[in-house]
């Protein structure tokens, strides 16, 4: 199986290549198979791609917004047209099953197309009125921005960064991660067939320090990073101390409770796929499942049901629903905490181990797992995993359940199950969370704006709020009288 693309970069409206840059392996994770070899971006790609999309940005900021719309809308339809082909590319690349990345990925880059190309027009300063004079906002574009992506939805991230970034009229330079580099090409190709000017998407690939470099240049504006906690620290330093923006979307630990009153069927689904979906490298997973007492053994019971059926796999056959994680180290990491919840005493109730794959025995394989007797200090409940280890915790009342919620340096999102609708926002208003569902979970349409708090992030991205992070505000002052002057 090979997924080798034309080239590693995409560079000022054309694929390029310099195989002098570090070798990047492109490793499918049902197999260990090396899919595609690509290079990491010297430094003088990383100007090259910096320069181009500088010297691209003014002419596209100048055009009317309804012209930047016809542009993006057209790559909204070729996105649909090619869903088939980015679902397999991105199944090969990041071991996601086909029954994920057929119905999510393409679809929801064509709908950020779709929101950005419909609501930019529209998407105005204001007119502010003082008494005999008056003022005025223009929304301007920030100049070229970074986009850097995580591994678990690379054609997503990619799509979520630049549509709205491109609409607001900036240029964008995008670094995939190195494990997941193929379907950023694949949109970048599109934007050209669409016809966005050359320049104002570029692709490089590359480790951290090619993302380092990117933020560093000083003719970039903006850097929007997803990824973990650790590497967004590092980001938003380095890009505060230049006196850049930054947008954070890193992990969580995130809470989702389930009251007794909750329908036990929709909780059950609501649990499911807010911990095995992706096989669990999901940030806004909820990973610490607090039910409360009453319906506990009930609700552990139809859990384990439930994921006895799921169909680990091929994630190219469709009817799979659970792939391998995306690395042999990701794997690893995995493995390494259910060692750690049987140490510190939890019971691995469900899973836990590595299947053994007929024919695929090099993937990186993991059961779905579920771990009962739970307490808050294990580090299961309180370290982000990104692998499919469900930790289910006991609780007694409301105010408990909030309290432990809350107690973590995370704070991506939370959900709550109960059909008590003044509980339910009650709950929510109080838990420290960006992103929150009521009676479901882990849904994510462009139309919300998606990010978190406390460790978890800074800024948003989807809907109008991303607009306002790809845009600085320009304030005019305009005088309809005489000038008062004191001299
Ligand atoms: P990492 O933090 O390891 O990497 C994220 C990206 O940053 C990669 O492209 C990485 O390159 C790059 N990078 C690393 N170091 C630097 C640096 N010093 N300067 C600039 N760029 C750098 O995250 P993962 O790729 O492992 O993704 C998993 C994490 O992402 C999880 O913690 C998950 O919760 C989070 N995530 C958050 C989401 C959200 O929206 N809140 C959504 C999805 C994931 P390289 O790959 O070469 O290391």
């Amino acid at each position: 199986m090979k997924a080798q693309p034309k080239a590693s970069h995409f560079i000022d409206g054309a694929y390029v290549e310099d195989t002098s840059g570090r070798v990047i392996e492109v490793v499918h994770p049902a197999t260990g198979d090396i899919i595609a070899r690509l290079h990491a971006a010297t430094p003088e790609l990383v100007i090259r791609a910096v320069l181009a999309a500088k010297a691209a940005q003014a002419d596209w900021a100048a055009l009317r917004p309804v012209e930047r719309a016809r542009i993006l809308r057209r790559a909204h339809d070729l996105v649909r047209a090619r869903n088939d082909e980015i679902a397999r590319i991105e199944s090969l690349d990041t071991g996601r099953a086909l029954s994920e990345t057929l119905y999510v990925d393409a679809v929801s880059v064509a709908e950020a197309l779709e929101f950005y190309a419909g609501v930019i027009p529209a998407y105005n300063g204001e007119a502010i009125a003082l008494g005999g004079a008056f003022a005025y906002t223009r929304r301007e574009p920030l100049g070229v921005c970074v986009g850097i992506g995580a591994w678990n939805y690379p054609f997503q991230g990619a799509g979520w960064k630049s549509a709205p970034a491109l609409a607001a009229g900036n240029a964008m330079v995008f670094k995939p991660s190195e494990n997941s580099p193929l379907s950023a090409l694949i949109l970048a190709e599109i934007y050209k067939e669409a016809g966005l000017p050359d320049g104002l998407f570029n692709v490089v690939q590359g480790y951290g320090d090619v993302g380092q470099a990117l933020v560093e240049h000083p003719a970039t504006a903006k850097v929007s990073l997803t990824g973990s906690v650790p590497t967004g620290k590092k980001v938003l330093g380095l890009a505060g101390s230049l006196m850049k923006h930054g947008t954070m979307e890193l992990g969580g630990k995130s809470p989702l409770i389930i009251f007794a009153d909750a329908p036990l069927d929709n909780a059950v689904s609501g649990a499911l796929m807010a911990n095995f979906y992706s096989t669990g490298q999901v940030c806004t997973n909820g990973t610490r499942v607090f039910v409360e007492r009453p319906i506990h053994d009930a609700l552990v019971a139809r859990v384990t049901e439930r994921a006895a059926k799921i169909k680990i796999g091929d994630p190219l056959d469709p009817s799979v629903t659970m792939g391998p994680l995306i690395s042999r180290a990701q794997q690893e990491k995995v493995l390494g905490y259910i060692e750690a919840g049987r140490q510190e005493g939890a019971t691995l109730h469900f899973g836990g181990g590595v299947p053994v794959m007929q024919g695929m025995e090099g993937g990186f394989w993991i059961e779905p797992t579920i771990f009962t007797g739970v307490t808050d200090t294990m580090r299961i409940a309180r370290e982000e995993i990104f692998g499919p280890v469900m930790s289910i915790l006991a609780f007694d009342s409301e105010d408990e359940v909030i309290a432990r919620a809350n107690d973590t340096e995370f704070g991506l999102a939370a959900g709550v199950f109960t059909q008590d609708i003044a509980r339910a926002h009650r709950v929510i208003g109080k838990l420290e969370a960006g992103m929150c569902w009521i009676n479901n979970y882990n849904l994510a349409p462009v139309e919300v704006p998606f990010g978190g708090v406390k460790s978890s992030g800074v800024g948003r991205e989807c809907a109008l709020a991303a607009l306002d992070h790809y845009t600085e505000i320009k304030s005019i002052y305009v005088e309809t009288g005489d000038v008062v002057s004191v001299f």
